[in-house]
C-alpha cells in the first residue's frame, strides 16, 4: 500500500496500486482529458490527483513523488510525463492554487519549480499555459512578489519557459512584463543572485519576438544592459558571478537580433565596452567563457559597411547577342543594402535548420524522370554537322600505305578536309613557325584595345588581327613590373649577363632582336627573352615563346596585353610535399580584434586605394613608395581593388564574374614593391562561400619571379595566420541579404622588391591549354598516335573551344585494322566548365599527356578507345578570371537540359556532338566532366544510380523489380585501388533535382551513358592514403589524370586481350575490389570549424535544460519561507556553487520544504537503490 506521512513514507507496492488509493476522487472531479480510467497508469493517477486534490499535504506528496521520479531518470521520463498530460496537470494545479486571494507559496514554490523543469522540455508549454490562463496569473504572482527573491525567481523561470511560444511572449510583453522583469535586474550586489539571473534569462526569453525586441530597444534597455554589464564586470572582482555576466551577454545577444538593436548597441558604445572588458578577460584565468560571446556580439553589432565600390557589378561586362545592354544596377531599388530586416537571423536559422531536410527532398524520386529519356532538344537534321568531329572515321590513313614521312602524316591530319576554318587559321598561324619580322611590324603600336570592352566579338579570327595582337603582346609583356625589373640591381645584372652571353647558334636571332631595341618596351622584351635563354628552366611540355604566341590570339573582354610571368615562364612542382598547416589556435579571434580596432580607432586606418582595376590613373598604381603594388589585368587575373589599411595590411576586393555581381572566390594577382621578411596581412573581404578549406589546413599559392630566375620556378603553398570567417561588409548596392566572408592570410616575402603572384590555386590559362595542345601535336608520333585538334565551336567572345581526338593509328590500311579502328568505343572527357576550378585543368593535363605518351597502357587505351576530349568548356570564363560562370552570367553546368545555341555555345555543341554519337550508334562508354571541389578533401566521383537514389530518398517506390547494371561502380572502385588521392568513400551516385541540368545527369539520362561522372578534385589535399595531411600540387593532380586513364582499362571491351598483355602489372588492376558503401556527401563534410565562422546564428548558445534545472534546484534553500530576510546571504553563498559554474545538475531534489520528512526522501532513495529503476510507463519496478 501507499502511505505517506510526515515521518513515515512507505511504498511497498507498485505505482499501479495508487489507483485504488484515489479512485473515488478521480472519477468524480477530474477533467475529461485527465480522467484516470481503469487502465491508466500510476503516473496518470498521480497527475489526475494533482489537479483535483484539495489538501496541501497530499498535493505536496504528489509533487514530491513526481519530482523524485523525474529527477532520477533521463529526459525521457519527462517527455513521457508530458505526453500523458503532465504539463496541463501542473498548469491546472498552478491556476487552482494561485488564484486564491493569498496564495500558498509552500505549495506554489515546488509547483512552479516542477513546472519550470517540465515546461522547459515541452515545446507547447506556452500555448498550454495560455489555454489554462496561467500566463498572466504567473506574471501577477511575480509582480506581487517581486520583493520575495525566491518566489520571484520561481515565477521568472516559469515565465522563461512560457516564452518558448511567440504569442505567449507577446502576451507577457503586452502586459508590462518586460518592465516588471527588467526592474529586477539590479546592479552589482551579492544578494539574490539567483533571482537576478532568473530575471536576465527571462528577459532574454521574452526578447525572442519582434514586438518585445522593438519595445526593449525603444525603452533604452540595451544601453541599460550594457551599463549593467559594465557594472558587474568592474565590481565582480572575485569573479563569483560569472553566471550573471554570461546571462547579460546572452540577453544582449538576444536584444541585438534586430537592426535597431544592433544600432543601439553600437551607438551606446557596446563594441568599445566589450572590446575593453574582453581584453581584461583574456588576462584572467577562468573568464574564457565570457570572451567568445563578447567576440560574437562585437562581430554581430559591428555596423554593416558597404564594399567601397561604385557597383557590385563586375568591372568586365560583355554585350550579349540578342539582349539589350542593360545597366543592371539601374533596376535595383534604392540602396537598402544595410537595412536588414529584423527577422534576418530568424530566416537564417531556419535555413540552417532545414538544410538536412532539403537535401533528401532534393533527391529525384520520380521513376519516370530517372529512367525515361526525354525527347532530344533539337531536330535530327541538326546533328549531321557534327560528323566533322569524327575525322578518325573517315580518315583514309593514306600515309600508312605509301610509307610517307611521319612529318607529313602529322600535317595531313592537321589539314584534314573536315577541319573548320578556325582550326585551319589557328594551325596555319602556328606561332612556332611565324617569322619574327611579321611580329615586329606592330611593335610601335601602343593601343592595347585588341577587342575593346563593349565591342561586339569578332566571329572569326583574321590572320592580320592575330599577328597584330601577337606583336602588341610581345612588346608589352611584363610592362606592369618593368620598373621593378629594370630598377632592381640584380635584375639589371641578369639582363646584362643575358645579353653578354650568347651562343653562336643564337647569334643571328639576337642580331635580329637588337635592331629593334629602340623603345623601352622593345628593350624590355629582349631582356625577358634573354633572361629566358639564360635562366629558363626546362619545363616539360612548356615553351614560353609558344605560350606568348598563343596568348596573342586569346580574346579577352578588357583586351589583355600583358602576360603574367608564371604562365609565360612556366613552373615545376616544388621538390617534396607541402603539408597542410595546422590552424593557429584562436587565430580568428585575434583577427577579429584587429578588425574591431579599425572601428574603434578609425584614425589609425590609412584606407588608401593602391590598386583599382577601373581606375588606371598613375597615382592609383605606383605613387606611393611604401605601398605594395598590385596588378591583375592579365589572363585569369582576378583582383578588383586593393586598399592599404595599415602599414602592412591590405584589404583586397575580388571582381565578380563577368556580366554579373557575384561568385567571387577565385583570385590571381601580381604583387610587388615588397620589403623582405616583413609579415604582410592580406584580407580578401568579399568571399561568398559559407566555409572554406582555408579553415582546414589549405594555403594559397605563391610564385616568386626572383626565385624563378634563380632556378626555382615553383608555385608554392604559402601564408600563415590563415582563417576564413564572416565579416561586416555588405554589397555596395542592392542584394539585400548578401553577406561576405573574409579570407585572411599573412605572407612574409623572401626578397626585397621581388615580383610575386598570389592565387587561389595553381593557375592554368586558356592560352596555356592552347600552347599545350600545340606542344602535344608536335610531340606525338604520328605513325602511332592519331592526335587531331579541332574547333568544337567559337565562344561568345570569339575564342576557339578545342576538341581533341586521340586514338591509335591502325596498324595498316587493311580492312581488318580499319574496321577495328572504326568500331572502337568512344570515351568523352570534358573539363573546366567552372573557370575557378583550375585543378580540373591540371588533372586534364595529366590525362592528355598520358594519352599521347609511349606508355604501354596508353598505347592499349588508344587501341581500345577513341578519346574525344573537350578540355575547357568555358574558355571565356577562364580567360577573364571568373569563378563560376560564362560571359552570360550563367553557370554553364546548369544549362545542359536545353542549352542556348547562342548564349551557351560550348554546351550546346558538346551536347549536340553527344547526340550525334548516339545517333550513329556510338554512345560513349564513359563520360567524365572534370571539376574542382572547394569544400572537400581528396578526389572523388559523382555518378548516377536509380536504385541508390531511391534507397537514399527512402521513397516508397519498390526497387526490387528494378534492374540496374552495377557497372557504374567499376571505375570508382578501380580508382580507389590505384589512385592515391582518390577516395571511394567520398563518391556517391545520387541523382538530385537541383543537379538535373548538369553534364553528368543529362549525359546519363538523355544519352544513356551508364558511366557518366563528375570528377571532383580537391583544392586542398587528402585526408587518407599516402597523401594524407599533404596539400595537393600539380604533380598529384596530373597523376590523378593518369590514374583515371588507367582505370578505363577496367571497362574496356577487350579487357581479356589487355590482360593477356600483362598490363595488369602496370596498374595493379584487380576486379575483385572490395565493395564499399557509398554515402551521402554533397555537403561540406568537414567538422564544424573550431571558431564560429558565422556570428548571427549560433554565436551565443541558448540556455540549456541542464542549466535551468541547476538554477531551479539552486533556489531551494533549507530555509523556510519565513526566513526570507536571511535568504539573501544564504543565496549568495550558495550561488558560488551554482551560478559561477553551470555544472550538470544532479537533479537531486531540493524542492520541498521541511514539511516533507527527510525520512520519506531517504526511503524513496533506498527503494531506488534496491531496484533497477521505476518504469514510469507502467508504474512498475524494473527488476
Ligand atoms: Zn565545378
Amino acid at each position: 500500500m501507499f502511505g505517506y506521512g510526515r515521518n513515515n513514507f512507505t511504498w511497498n507496492g507498485t505505482l499501479r496500486e495508487l489507483k485504488s488509493s484515489y479512485p473515488a476522487s478521480c472519477a468524480e472531479r477530474s477533467r475529461p482529458i485527465m480522467t484516470a480510467t481503469a487502465s491508466s497508469s500510476g503516473l496518470e493517477v498521480l497527475l489526475s490527483t494533482l489537479q483535483n486534490a484539495g489538501d496541501i499535504e497530499s498535493t505536496l506528496n504528489i509533487l514530491s513523488v513526481l519530482d523524485e521520479l523525474l529527477s532520477a531518470g533521463t529526459d525521457r521520463r519527462i517527455h513521457y510525463m508530458i505526453s500523458k498530460g503532465g504539463s496541463e496537470a501542473l498548469l491546472t494545479a498552478l491556476v487552482n492554487t494561485g488564484r486564491s486571494f493569498s496564495p500558498n507559496f509552500t505549495l506554489l514554490l515546488p509547483l512552479l519549480h516542477l513546472l519550470a523543469k517540465v515546461g522547459h522540455r515541452d515545446r507547447h508549454i506556452g500555448l498550454k499555459a495560455e489555454e489554462a490562463d496561467a500566463v498572466l496569473l504567473t506574471l501577477n504572482l511575480l509582480k506581487q512578489n517581486s520583493k520575495h527573491a525566491r518566489r520571484a525567481a520561481a515565477c521568472l523561470w516559469v515565465i522563461q519557459v512560457f516564452c518558448s511560444s511567440v504569442s505567449t511572449a507577446n502576451l507577457i510583453g503586452e502586459n508590462r512584463g518586460l518592465d516588471a522583469i527588467y526592474r529586477l535586474i539590479s546592479p552589482y550586489t551579492t544578494k539574490h543572485l539567483h533571482t537576478i539571473k532568473a530575471a536576465i534569462d527571462a528577459l532574454a526569453a521574452l526578447l525572442c519576438t519582434k514586438a518585445n525586441l522593438c519595445s526593449a530597444v525603444s525603452k533604452g534597455y540595451i544601453s541599460g544592459l550594457l551599463r549593467l554589464y559594465e557594472d558587474w564586470h568592474s565590481k565582480d572582482i572575485e569573479h563569483v558571478a560569472i553566471g550573471i555576466r554570461q546571462a547579460l551577454l546572452r540577453c544582449l545577444h538576444q536584444a541585438t537580433h534586430s537592426t535597431a538593436g544592433r544600432q543601439a548597441f553600437a551607438s551606446q558604445g557596446g563594441i568599445r565596452l566589450l572590446y575593453q572588458t574582453t581584453q581584461t578577460c583574456l588576462l584572467t584565468k577562468g573568464l574564457e567563457s565570457l570572451v567568445e560571446p563578447s567576440v560574437q556580439l562585437m562581430r554581430k553589432c559591428h555596423p554593416k559597411t558597404p564594399l567601397p565600390l561604385v557597383s557590385d557589378r563586375s568591372v568586365y561586362s560583355f554585350p550579349l547577342p540578342g539582349r539589350p545592354d542593360t545597366n543592371p544596377d539601374v533596376d535595383v531599388g534604392p540602396d537598402e543594402s544595410c537595412e536588414e530586416s529584423d527577422d534576418e537571423e530568424d530566416e537564417e536559422n531556419q535555413e540552417a535548420d532545414s538544410k538536412d531536410k532539403d537535401y533528401d527532398d532534393d533527391l529525384e524520386t520520380d521513376l519516370n524522370k530517372l529512367r525515361r529519356r526525354p525527347d532530344p532538344d533539337r531536330p535530327k537534321e541538326l546533328l549531321a554537322q557534327y560528323s566533322r568531329l569524327c575525322p578518325e572515321l573517315t580518315h583514309d590513313f593514306q600515309e600508312l600505305g605509301s610509307g610517307s614521312e611521319p612529318e607529313e602524316s602529322s600535317s595531313s591530319s592537321s589539314s584534314s578536309s573536315s577541319s573548320s576554318d578556325e582550326e585551319a587559321l589557328f594551325l596555319n598561324s602556328s606561332p612556332l613557325h611565324q617569322p619574327r619580322r611579321t611580329r615586329k611590324r606592330s611593335n610601335s603600336r601602343t593601343d592595347s584595345s585588341a577587342s575593346s570592352p563593349g565591342s561586339p566579338p569578332e566571329p572569326q579570327f583574321s590572320t592580320g588581327g592575330c599577328t597584330q595582337a601577337a606583336g602588341q603582346l610581345e612588346a608589352r609583356d611584363f610592362h606592369s613590373h618593368s620598373n621593378v625589373l629594370s630598377s632592381s640591381p640584380s635584375f639589371r645584372t641578369k639582363g646584362r649577363q643575358a645579353r653578354g652571353e650568347t651562343t653562336p647558334g643564337e647569334k643571328e636571332e639576337l642580331q635580329d632582336d637588337e635592331e629593334e631595341e629602340e623603345g623601352e618596351e622593345a628593350h624590355h622584351r629582349t631582356m625577358v627573352d634573354r633572361l629566358l635563354e639564360r635562366h629558363g628552366a626546362c619545363i616539360p611540355h612548356h615553351k614560353p615563346k609558344l605560350y606568348r604566341a598563343a596568348a596573342a590570339q586569346t580574346k579577352s573582354i578588357p583586351g589583355f596585353s600583358i602576360l603574367a610571368f608564371p604562365d609565360f615562364w612556366g613552373h615545376l612542382p616544388p621538390p617534396g610535399h607541402e603539408p597542410m598547416v595546422p590552424r593557429k589556435p584562436k587565430v580568428q579571434r585575434q583577427k577579429v580584434f584587429e578588425d574591431v580596432q579599425r572601428f574603434l580607432n578609425p584614425d589609425d586606418i590609412m584606407n588608401q586605394v593602391v590598386f583599382d582595376l577601373e581606375d588606371t590613373s598613375p597615382q592609383c598604381l605606383s605613387d606611393r613608395p611604401d605601398s605594395l603594388r598590385f596588378f591583375s589585368k592579365f589572363e585569369c587575373g582576378n583582383l578588383r581593388k586593393a586598399i592599404q589599411v595599415r602599414r602592412y595590411e591590405y584589404d583586397l576586393i575580388l571582381n565578380a564574374d563577368a556580366n554579373c555581381s557575384q561568385h567571387t572566390q577565385w583570385f590571381y594577382f601580381e604583387v610587388s614593391n615588397m620589403v623582405a621578411n616583413v609579415p604582410y596581412r592580406f584580407n580578401i573581404i568579399n568571399c561568398e562561400k559559407t566555409n572554406s578549406q582555408f579553415n582546414y589546413g589549405m594555403q594559397p599559392v605563391l610564385y616568386s619571379v626572383r626565385e624563378a630566375l634563380e632556378g626555382r620556378p615553383h608555385w608554392v603553398r604559402t601564408g600563415t595566420e590563415i582563417c576564413y570567417f564572416r565579416n561586416h561588409f555588405c554589397p555596395a548596392r542592392g542584394r539585400k541579404r548578401a553577406t561576405f566572408y573574409t579570407l585572411t592570410f599573412t605572407v612574409t616575402f623572401k626578397h626585397n622588391e621581388d615580383v610575386c603572384y598570389l592565387a587561389y590555386h595553381y593557375p592554368y590559362t586558356y592560352s596555356a591549354l592552347q600552347a599545350h595542345l600545340q606542344v602535344l601535336q608536335h610531340l606525338v608520333d604520328p605513325a602511332k598516335v592519331f592526335f587531331h585538334q579541332q574547333a568544337l565551336c567559337t565562344t561568345l567572345a570569339g575564342n576557339v573551344c578545342p576538341l581533341v581526338t586521340i586514338t591509335a593509328c591502325p596498324a595498316s590500311r587493311g580492312w581488318r585494322d580499319m574496321h577495328q579502328l572504326r568500331n572502337r568505343p568512344c570515351i568523352v572527357l570534358t573539363g573546366r566548365v567552372h573557370p575557378g576550378e583550375s585543378n580540373a585543368s591540371w588533372v586534364m593535363k595529366g590525362t592528355l599527356e598520358f594519352l599521347c605518351s609511349d606508355d604501354p597502357v596508353a598505347q592499349s587505351l588508344r587501341e581500345a578507345f577513341i578519346f574525344k576530349i573537350i578540355p575547357m568548356l568555358n574558355p571565356d570564363g577562364v580567360i577573364n578570371g571568373t569563378h563560376r560562370c560564362d560571359l552570360n552570367g550563367e553557370d554553364l553546368n546548369r544549362q545542359w537540359c536545353k542549352p542556348d545555341p547562342v548564349l551557351s555555345p560550348t554546351i550546346y555543341h558538346t551536347k549536340g556532338f553527344l547526340y550525334y554519337l548516339n545517333s550513329i550508334g556510338r554512345t560513349p562508354q564513359v563520360f567524365c566532366d572534370y571539376h574542382g571541389h572547394s569544400r572537400k578533401k581528396n578526389v572523388f566521383l559523382y555518378g548516377c544510380s536509380v536504385k541508390e537514389t531511391l534507397w537514399q530518398s527512402g521513397t516508397a517506390v519498390d526497387t526490387v523489380g528494378l534492374k540496374e547494371d552495377p557497372g557504374y561502380r567499376t571505375i570508382p572502385k578501380t580508382l580507389d585501388r590505384i589512385a592515391p588521392a582518390f577516395s571511394f568513400n567520398s563518391c556517391n551516385y545520387l541523382v538530385e533535382k537541383s543537379r538535373s541540368a548538369t553534364a553528368r545527369v543529362v549525359v546519363w539520362r538523355e544519352m544513356g551513358v551508364l558511366r557518366s561522372y563528375t570528377m571532383e578534385s580537391t583544392y586542398n589535399g587528402c585526408d587518407q592514403g599516402i597523401y594524407k595531411g599533404l596539400q595537393t600540387g600539380t604533380r598529384e593532380l596530373e597523376e590523378m589524370g593518369v590514374k583515371f586513364c588507367h582505370s578505363l582499362l577496367s571497362v574496356g571491351r577487350d579487357v581479356t586481350a589487355l590482360y593477356s598483355r600483362k598490363l595488369i602489372n602496370h596498374i595493379d588492376l584487380d576486379h575483385n575490389v572490395l565493395d564499399h558503401k557509398s554515402h551521402n556527401c554533397f555537403e561540406d563534410d568537414e567538422p564544424p570549424c573550431v571558431e564560429e565562422i558565422e556570428y548571427s546564428t549560433d554565436g551565443c548558445p541558448p540556455l540549456n535544460g541542464t542549466e535551468l534545472d541547476s538554477d531551479v534546484n539552486g533556489n531551494t534553500s533549507s530555509a523556510e519561507e519565513e526566513e526570507e530576510e536571511d535568504e539573501g546571504h544564504k543565496g549568495a553563498n550558495h550561488s558560488r556553487g551554482s551560478i559561477c559554474q553551470s555544472r550538470p545538475s544532479s537533479m537531486k531534489s531540493r524542492l520541498f520544504p521541511h514539511l516533507i520528512g527527510q525520512g520519506s526522501i531517504e526511503t524513496l532513495n533506498m527503494k531506488r537503490k534496491t531496484c533497477n529503476g521505476v518504469s514510469i510507463t507502467n508504474g512498475q519496478y524494473l527488476n
